[in-house]
């Protein structure tokens, strides 16, 4: 069991004095097993809290806590975090040119486990989990992220996913830009890393994936922090009216 807990989190973003309250008092606790979804308006904060957990230098933690089993997550290194067991897609490079998929994802399973993974069975894991991301071979020998069309990059993210075994996975807009096919393959990865015991934080802007994915907890976001927490019936409802109860004038779906 491995429990992530936001309290109070306040961040500005800019880094000087007149730099911006982005993050107004969050509070949120993921433990393993569950799926929140975080949704909200574009600019509500969402890809800040995402950003501020993974230790992004752009953020400023100006107050609160976020801790891992009772450890202090802000005190740690981005490296530290991953190894305690966070998963935050957006701390890897966007491009790694002349960086191989499959010596990446070799990488950076040796810093989280500690040791190289043996290379016959490594080799094993890789293909078994391409497979099931019913992703090509050939796609092991690619450079990271370059070139890679917007449903590779997010295969790549829950292959990253899938093989690294974190406790707890932040993924903030894993939906945006799938076609129907890609977002079935994506989410089948999520449910069953989520199957195996991971903690999700799933953040999105549209209700589309919650048709695949059924979330424990929906987090309804807003200026900077959590206005209303529920079930899943709460995403249904918002992709009926949208956020204009929050005084958004948007739809949240579609
Ligand atoms: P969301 O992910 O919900 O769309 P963001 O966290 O991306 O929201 O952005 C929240 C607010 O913070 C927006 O007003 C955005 O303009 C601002 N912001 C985010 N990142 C930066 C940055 N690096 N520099 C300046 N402003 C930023
Ligand atoms: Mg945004
Ligand atoms: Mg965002």
């Amino acid at each position: 069991m491995a429990t992530l807990e936001i309290r109070d989190l306040h961040v500005t973003v800019g880094g000087d004095a007149e730099s911006t309250e982005i993050l107004k008092g969050v509070d949120l606790t993921v433990a393993s097993g569950q799926t929140h979804a975080i949704m909200g308006p574009n600019g509500s904060g969402k890809s800040t809290l995402a950003y501020s957990i993974a230790g992004h230098p752009k953020y400023t933690v100006t107050g609160g806590t976020v801790t891992l089993d009772g450890e202090d997550v802000l005190a740690m290194s981005v490296d530290e975090r991953a190894r305690a067991g966070l998963f935050l897609a957006m701390q890897y490079p966007v491009e790694v040119p002349g960086v191989s998929v499959s010596n990446f994802l070799r990488t950076a399973a040796t810093a989280v486990r500690g040791e190289a993974p043996k290379l016959r069975t490594w080799v094993k894991e890789v293909n078994g989990a391409m497979q099931a991301l019913e992703m090509d071979k050939a796609f092991a020998e690619r450079s990271v992220n370059e070139g890679f069309s917007g449903g590779e990059k997010k295969r790549h993210e829950i292959l990253q996913l899938e093989l690294l075994k974190p406790k707890i996975a932040i993924l903030d807009e894993t939906d945006s830009g799938l076609d129907v096919d890609a977002l079935r393959v994506v989410s089948e990865g999520v449910n069953r890393v989520r199957a195996s015991g991971i903690g999700t934080l799933l953040i999105t802007h549209y209700t589309r994936i919650l048709r695949y994915i059924t979330p424990d907890f929906v987090h309804v976001f807003f200026d900077g922090r959590i206005v209303e927490s529920g079930g899943a019936e709460l995403a249904d409802q918002l992709e009926n009216e949208g956020y204009a109860r929050f005084g958004v004038n948007e739809a949240a779906a579609h």
